[in-house]
């Protein structure tokens, strides 16, 4: 039998083992932690449970997917969100983004002074972005020629124009919207994968429609059950896992083939190396001794935004919050420009309140929730992060007061924080970036990292950091990539 072996249990490189392991490989996953899911993993704290990093959970047909291909029954269970997110605006507006597309025209056309038909044609703008960039940008690797030699592949090139690759996304929503709060709220989605709307092309516009038409969901037992759901289902087809065990190097032939993986001073020998470590790291840790092969200009693409997040157990519960909450910033330019120019955290940033207990009861005591807080912040270039961090706090904390009407620092009875520098020291993802490289310029797509080395024979890349780029929905098609392009 042939031997596969995964560097990393993130929920891609979980996904690609059972795809390994369907495909026949005897696979083999080597993690640095105590426990799987990467990003993707929870922490506890005085009666209360907190996803860690992941909240937002889109396309779950890609988990589900995977489950069908094992031909197994999903224990997966997950419930559509009627209500996707609640908006804050500063000057008090308030905005509901429901499910349904006609009930969500109607909030807006109720709340700003924009037309339905607009906010429609805006929806059909991104689902034609949809429709050209799929197939190529999403489901197919951009690095192999039959990639190129498909109809949907020349179709969606005659179609280039409709992609909107060469204006910003701000650009584009300006030129759909008048009202500053739609655009605001249009702007926001480039940070799902750690953009910047004034730098990235008017292509992300696309999101929108990803999460309008496929819908936004919560699954029973918290985002955390994709890890241990798939790790189960990985187990259930033969995959053995590893824990505290970080590959120290990729060793490789005189033939330039990764035959052979170094675990605590151990050998281990595989037809087939695939890497979900952070593909910065795969070069700079794994292969320190072969320079001559880094892919020196993909390793320097500018890196994706990074994040501070608060878990706090509150005890209160407040009626007025959903599942997903967004506090927007008074001046969205100023704080872009902070995190991207000044490379710091903007006195009045935008704040994301995630609470699972809303719908998962049991992650908070009775009378209380689990608030996941989170801001954007820039990837870590050495700031004094403890400085800004705190500032930060108090800044966010004064927010919520004028917000809620409430002193929230009194009602927090527990606190833990993640910043760039431990979710580096966590996840192994340089500069602490949440999705690998930016989007902020339209070669990004191009200038992500194959999902198979051109000049290391045997050696694959899945996760975020890699084409087709970060998120749980596009970690999980990295591995459909990979487990296709394997032998
Ligand atoms: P990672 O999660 O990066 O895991 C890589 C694994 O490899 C880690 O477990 C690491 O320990 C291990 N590893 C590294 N080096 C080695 C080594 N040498 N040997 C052995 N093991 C090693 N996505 C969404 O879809 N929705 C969201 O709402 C969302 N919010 C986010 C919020 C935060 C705070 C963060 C941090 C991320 C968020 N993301 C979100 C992004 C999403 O979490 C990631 O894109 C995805 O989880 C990345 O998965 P991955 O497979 O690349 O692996």
């Amino acid at each position: 039998k042939r031997k596969a072996t995964i560097i990393g249990a993130g929920i891609a490189g979980i996904a690609t083992a059972i795809r390994l392991a369907v495909k026949g490989y005897d696979v083999v996953v080597f993690e640095a932690n105590a426990y799987p899911g990467g990003k993707l993993s929870e922490i506890y704290g005085n009666g209360y449970r907190f996803d860690a990093g992941p909240s937002l959970f889109t396309m779950p047909q890609y988990v589900d997917e995977l489950f069908t291909l094992a031909g197994k029954p999903s224990p997966f269970k997950y419930q559509k969100l009627n209500v996707v997110c609640k908006y804050f605006y500063t000057d008090g507006t308030r905005l509901t983004a429901y499910a349904d597309e006609d009930k969500f025209v109607s909030e807006v056309a109720a709340v700003t002074s924009e037309s339905p038909e607009r906010i429609k044609r805006y929806f059909k703008n991104s689902r034609n972005i949809y429709n050209i960039t799929n197939h190529v940008f999403l489901q197919r690797s951009l690095h192999r020629l039959n990639t190129f030699f498909r109809w949907d592949t020349l179709r969606s090139v005659l179609r280039f124009a409709g992609i909107d690759a060469f204006r910003t996304m701000h650009h584009a929503n300006q030129s759909f919207f008048t009202d500053e709060r739609l655009i605001q709220f249009f702007d926001r989605y480039a940070t799902y994968n750690g953009s910047n709307p004034y730098q990235a092309p008017a292509t992300l516009n696309v999101i929108p429609h990803l999460e309008q038409h496929f819908g936004a969901y919560f699954p029973d037992g918290g985002m955390y059950s994709i890890t241990t759901s798939l790790v189960n289902l990985a187990q259930s087809v033969g995959v053995k896992f590893n824990f505290n065990s970080a590959v120290d190097e990729i060793v490789l032939t005189d033939g330039l083939k990764a035959k052979v993986v170094k675990v605590k001073g151990e050998l281990i020998k595989a037809d087939v190396v695939v890497s979900n470590m952070d593909v910065w790291f795969t070069y700079n840790k794994l292969l320190k001794p072969y320079p001559q092969l880094w892919p020196q200009k993909v390793l320097k693409q500018e890196r994706s935004s990074s994040a501070l997040i608060f878990y706090w157990g509150i005890k209160k519960t407040f009626p007025q919050l959903d599942l997903h909450n967004v506090f927007f910033a008074d001046d969205y330019k100023a704080e872009f420009d902070c995190i991207w120019q000044q490379q710091s955290i903007y006195r009045d940033p935008t704040v994301y309140i995630n609470i699972s207990s809303k719908l998962k009861a049991d992650d908070a005591p009775t009378g209380c929730e689990n608030w996941f807080v989170m801001i954007n912040v820039p990837a870590n270039n050495n700031q004094d992060w403890d400085l800004l961090i705190a500032q930060a706090r108090k800044n966010i904390l004064d927010k919520l007061a004028q917000n809620l009407g409430e002193d929230i620092g009194a009602l927090i009875e527990y606190e833990s924080v993640l910043d760039p520098r431990s979710i580096q020291l966590k996840t192994s993802s340089y500069k602490g970036s949440i999705y690998g490289t930016s989007s902020n310029n339209q070669f990004a797509a191009f200038l992500r990292h194959s999902n198979k080395s051109s000049k290391v024979g045997g050696l694959y890349f899945c996760g975020g950091s890699v084409h087709p780029g970060g998120g749980i929905p596009l970690a999980l098609l990295s591995a459909k990539i990979v487990g296709n392009w394997v032998a």
